[in-house]
Parts: structure tokens; C-alpha cells; sequence
């Protein structure tokens, strides 16, 4: 935490610095007005006692007004600065966050934690920098004010000054320890307001409309929703019972003293030592150190508590490894225009938590060439395009795009050479032009073949504002298009892009095997002269290709085309006869 505010601090003096000093100067105005009343309440009596009106009974009452205005007046000078140095935060801190969630290395994309993490900081990152200077500048006033009243007290009575001091010392004790339980408390909820999240976004999604109504699931949600805030509440309560009842006796214990010390004035009052503006002042210093510093303080204890957890999540997560490894940007190769191969040799890899999967796996793809990998559910496929695309490193073996290691070539540079189409494509609420050109120049003409060649132009035509409508529910005049035609969308995204390699990584398992066979057909015939990457572990979509490559055990065991590795009677034979009946109708899918 203690960098962060540095950071803060050396970035916004300007706005920093008059805060602090409103802090300060309203710490001070505290006692400093019960100082004035006590004047007041002195000149008063004097001119009650027939003194003329004089500077001397008028000043001390100009002095209180003026302290009022300050009081009031200060919090909304104050109130301005908070909200710019707050705009100023969150754009920076924005920023830091967004730019890490690009830079980090693609394993934490992965992992739950991470993501969690993220989220975490992501929702709390507003309030937590709107409060951070905050809860400073309301400690400093609070103990500048502490100060200003022992002072008065100290000048009437030391002994009580000295019992208000440990009174003082006893209510921040338990300040911190509140804070520090009301602060695990809080951890504890976290996750009960997980679960109450999820469950809220399972009732309010459309997604499973037809379904909840049919299984009943918003009772069965309302019954678990009401437990989990039940037990958060229940404990909410301990809480509050027991602190409650702390605070409220060192309340009483401080009122008890207050009263007490106006008791051991009366003597001094009598004897004209003490006036009765001090008498007054004196009671009021004592009665406000309890009333309105307990608050403040309490309020400051927990926000810091917060912060500094807050503020550690957000480091840990800055901190976590980046993609690196890869060449600095800007001296291209020309890959992607001359592409030539792309190669992996003797490659070993193991994910980061243990899974092998491949071992000494080797195989070639070459320019204008169409190639199939196929192999069983979780044999490995989608985790060689992770490969390729450098999102993991290789251990052992490499891997050759025209002959040179792929970390030789810039993120951007490499990226170019790839268009894929994932199985869990992305559908974007945004235009139909935008799906497909996203992000790139605008070619309208070819964006209109890429639809032409998907056979979605029709479809589109129909649509009331063509390739500009709108796609997806959040917009009023969306359209949604069906799984089929989402599909199709993003194949034409991946045509659009006109790189040298697509690679299709099951983009159509989610439909019937007959199905995903004509539009892997169909896209082979149009992207003909590319070099094509089908993955699948149908065999039947891959009979096209023009070099079949049978993944099984980590490695390429089988390679060639369909006739020659129907011939062979391996893997490839066996695989291939028992997914037979997915396309004749007599099975279904295993
Ligand atoms: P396929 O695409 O052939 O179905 P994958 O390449 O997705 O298979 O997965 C290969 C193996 O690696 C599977 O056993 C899978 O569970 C595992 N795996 C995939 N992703 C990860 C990951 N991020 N961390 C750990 N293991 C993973
Ligand atoms: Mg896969």
C-alpha cells in the first residue's frame, strides 16, 4: 500500500495538498470554536453586567460566525477536490489495470483465481480511490481535534486530563480490534455475496427462462438466497451486539467523566479561577471528544483496514508474470505475406499444473495446403493452436514458422499470420459490418464476399438495415441470429481477415455431426487455396484434407490422406468405422 500512496501522492500534490490542509484546518477549527464560545459566553456576561459595546465584546462573536462559515463551508470546497482527484484516480488506475489484463501472460486468463482476483478489484477499485485520501484526511483532522480539546481540558483539570487520555487510549483499542473483525466478517461475506451474485444472475438472465419455469428453479433460488443472507446476517448481528455494546460503555464511561470533571471545576468557577466560559468550553471539549471523534475514528479504522487489503490484491495482481518472451515489436520479417511453413518439431508440453500433453510431437504444415488434425476429446488439439499462437511456451523441441522459432517474430507480426475461428467464438453485440471487420479498415466489398462465400447474404439482406444492423439484445432494434448463423458470421470474420493460416478449432461441435461435415466441406472448398488448419474429432469432417494428422498419446501417430490411413488399419481405421453410425442414423454421438 505504502508504494501506491507514493505513487498517488506524487501524482495528484496539487490536489493533495489543499486537502490536507482543510483537513488540518478543520481539525483545528474544531476546538478552536469551543474556544471561541467560551469568549463569547465571557463577553456576553460582561456586557450583560453593563459594559458598553466595545471591539473587545464584538470580536469574539465575529470570530465564532467566521469559524461556522469555515466549518460548513470547507467540506464543499473540499467535496470538489475529492471528485477531480477521484476522476484523476480512476483514469490512471484504469488504465494500470486494463493495460495488465492485455500484457498478463495467457495462463492467468485461465486460471479461476485470477479472474476472480480481477473482478474483485475491478468492482471495488471506485470506491476504495474515492475513500483512500479521504479516510487520511479525516484521521488527521480527527487527531488534530483530539489534540485541541486535551489542550482545553488539560488547562482546567490535568488529572482529567489524564483519565480523557486513557478513556482515548481504550476506545482506540477497540476501534482497531472492531475494524479488524468487522474486516474478516466482511472476507466471510464475500463469498456469501458470490453465490447470492450467481444465483441473482441465473434468475435474471433470459438464457434459462424455459427452463427455470419448468424445474421450478426460482423457488429452489429464493430458498438458498435467503439462507446464505440469513447466516450473513445472523453473524452481522453478533457483531454489531457486541461493539455495539463496547463502544456505547466507553460512551458512558466518557459522559460519567465528563460529568465528573464539571463537578471538579465547580470549586475553580466559585473561586473566579475558572469563568464560565471556560466552565462551558471545558464541558463541551470534554463531551466532544467522545461524541464526535468515536465516529470519525471508528469509520477510519475500518476504511483503512479495507484499503490496505484492497491495495494488496491490486499489487499482487500488477505483479503477476507478464507474456514476455516475445520480439520487440516493429522489425517485421514479412511473415505473413510470404508464408511458407510452419512446423513443430520434437515438441514437449506440460501445462502449468502438471497435465502432459504433448510428447516429442512433431508434424509440418506448408503454404496452400489443407490439413485435418484430428484425435479424441482432450487429446491435445486446441492446446497445439494455443502453441502456435505462442499463448504457451514450448519446454522441449521447437516450434518453426518459414524455418525460424516463432519467439523470433513480434506478437503482432505473428498474429498476422493466423485467422481462427475458436469453438467458443465470440458473438459481438455490435453490427453485422463490425462482426466481421471488427477492428480493422472498413472494406465494405470484401466483407460483403466473406458473407457471400458463408452463404449469409441472404440471411443479411433481409435484415432491416442490412450489414448495419445492429446484432444481440441490448439494443432495442437488435436482431439475434440463430447458433447456425452466428457460426457462419464468425467463419466470414476469419475470411475477412485474409491471413496466410486459418485454423478452425471445432467451431461447429455444438452442431450434429452431419452438420459441422458440410460446412467444413464447404469451407474448404473456398478457402482452397490457403493453407487450413481443420480440427476435429470427427473424422468424417476431415476426410477432404489434403494430410490428415491422427493425434493420439501426445504425438502425431498417424499421418496422410484418408485413403492411405483408411488403408492402413491404425488408429485412424479404427477411429474412423466406430464414428460411423453418427452419420448414417443409427447412433448418436458418444
Ligand atoms: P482437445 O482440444 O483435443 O479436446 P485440449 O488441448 O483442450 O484437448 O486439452 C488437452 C488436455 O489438457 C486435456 O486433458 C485438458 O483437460 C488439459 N487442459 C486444457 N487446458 C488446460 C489448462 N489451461 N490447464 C491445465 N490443463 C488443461
Ligand atoms: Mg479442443
Amino acid at each position: 500500500m505504502g508504494s501506491t500512496l507514493f505513487v498517488i501522492w506524487k501524482k495528484n500534490k496539487k490536489l493533495i495538498i489543499p486537502l490536507l490542509l482543510f483537513a488540518a484546518v478543520s481539525g483545528v477549527m474544531m476546538p478552536l470554536i469551543v474556544k471561541c464560545e467560551e469568549q463569547v459566553v465571557d463577553v456576553i456576561l460582561v456586557f450583560l453586567e453593563g459594559a458598553p459595546v466595545s471591539w473587545e465584546i464584538i470580536s469574539p462573536l465575529l470570530f465564532l460566525a467566521g469559524g461556522y462559515a469555515c466549518t460548513y463551508l470547507m467540506p464543499v470546497l473540499a467535496e470538489l477536490l475529492y471528485e477531480r482527484l477521484w476522476m484523476r484516480l480512476d483514469t490512471y488506475f484504469g488504465r494500470q489495470r486494463i493495460g495488465k489484463m492485455q500484457r498478463i501472460q495467457y495462463q492467468c486468463t485461465e486460471d479461476k483465481e485470477v479472474l476472480d482476483l480481477y473482478a474483485r478489484i475491478e468492482k471495488n477499485m471506485d470506491q476504495k480511490l474515492g475513500d483512500l485520501v479521504r479516510n487520511f484526511c479525516d484521521l488527521l483532522s480527527a487527531m488534530i481535534g483530539v489534540v485541541g480539546f486535551f489542550t482545553i481540558i488539560c488547562s482546567v483539570s490535568a488529572v482529567s486530563a489524564v483519565i480523557f487520555a486513557l478513556l482515548f487510549i481504550v476506545l482506540l483499542f477497540f476501534a482497531d480490534r472492531s475494524a479488524k473483525n468487522f474486516f474478516s466478517l466482511n472476507r466471510q461475506f464475500a463469498e456469501t455475496e458470490r453465490r447470492v451474485v450467481y444465483l441473482d444472475s441465473v434468475e435474471n438472465t433470459k438464457q434459462y427462462a424455459h427452463e427455470k419455469k419448468l424445474f421450478g428453479f426460482t423457488d429452489y433460488i429464493n430458498q438458498k438466497r435467503s439462507s446464505f443472507l440469513l447466516g450473513q446476517r445472523k453473524e452481522m448481528r453478533k457483531y454489531d451486539y457486541k461493539y455495539g455494546l463496547t463502544f456505547s460503555m466507553i460512551d458512558t464511561a466518557g459522559y460519567v467523566c465528563t460529568v465528573l470533571l464539571m463537578i471538579a471545576m465547580l470549586p475553580g468557577v466559585l473561586q473566579g479561577r475558572i469563568s464560565i466560559g471556560l466552565f462551558i468550553a471545558a464541558s463541551h471539549a470534554a463531551a466532544n471528544l467522545n461524541l464526535s471523534t468515536q465516529n470519525k475514528i471508528r469509520t477510519v479504522f475500518n476504511g483503512l483496514m479495507e484499503q490496505r487489503r484492497f491495495w494488496k490484491e491490486y499489487n499482487d495482481f500488477m505483479a503477476l508474470p507478464d507474456q514476455g518472451g516475445m520480439a520487440a515489436e516493429g522489425e517485421e520479417s514479412g511473415a505473413a505475406a510470404a508464408f511458407e511453413s510452419l512446423e513443430f518439431k520434437d515438441v514437449t508440453f506440460c501445462y502449468p499444473n502438471g497435465t502432459k500433453v504433448l510428447e516429442h510431437m512433431s508434424f509440418c504444415m506448408e503454404k496452400g495446403k489443407q490439413y485435418a488434425l484430428v484425435g479424441e476429446n482432450g487429446a491435445g488439439k486446441s492446446t497445439i493452436v494455443k502453441l502456435m499462437l505462442r499463448l504457451y511456451e514450448v519446454e522441449e523441441g521447437e516450434i518453426l514458422l518459414n524455418g525460424r522459432n516463432i519467439r523470433e517474430y513480434g506478437q503482432q507480426e505473428l498474429y498476422r499470420c493466423f485467422a481462427a475461428v475458436f469453438q467458443d467464438f465470440s458473438r459481438y453485440y455490435v453490427s453485422v459490418l463490425d462482426n466481421i471487420v471488427f477492428g480493422k479498415t472498413q472494406e465494405p466489398d470484401r466483407a460483403q464476399r466473406a458473407l457471400e462465400e458463408m452463404e449469409l447474404q441472404e440471411r443479411i439482406s433481409r435484415l432491416p438495415d442490412g450489414v448495419n444492423t445492429h446484432l444481440g439484445e441490448i439494443y432495442e432494434d437488435g436482431v439475434n441470429l440463430s447458433g447456425g448463423e452466428w457460426q457462419r458470421l464468425a467463419f466470414a470474420r476469419a475470411l475477412y481477415r485474409d491471413a496466410p493460416v486459418i485454423l478452425l478449432d471445432e467451431p461447429t461441435s455444438a452442431l450434429d455431426p452431419i452438420a459441422e461435415n458440410e460446412i467444413y466441406n464447404h469451407f474448404g472448398r473456398i478457402a482452397r487455396n490457403k493453407t487450413t488448419l481443420f480440427i476435429t474429432h470427427r473424422l468424417a469432417s476431415a476426410r477432404m484434407a489434403d494430410e490428415i494428422l491422427v493425434l493420439g498419446g501426445g504425438r502425431v501417430v498417424e499421418k496422410g490422406s484418408h485413403d492411405t490411413l483408411y488403408g492402413q488399419n491404425g488408429l485412424y481405421r479404427r477411429m474412423y468405422d466406430s464414428q460411423k453410425k453418427w452419420y448414417t442414423g443409427e447412433g448418436k454421438e458418444a
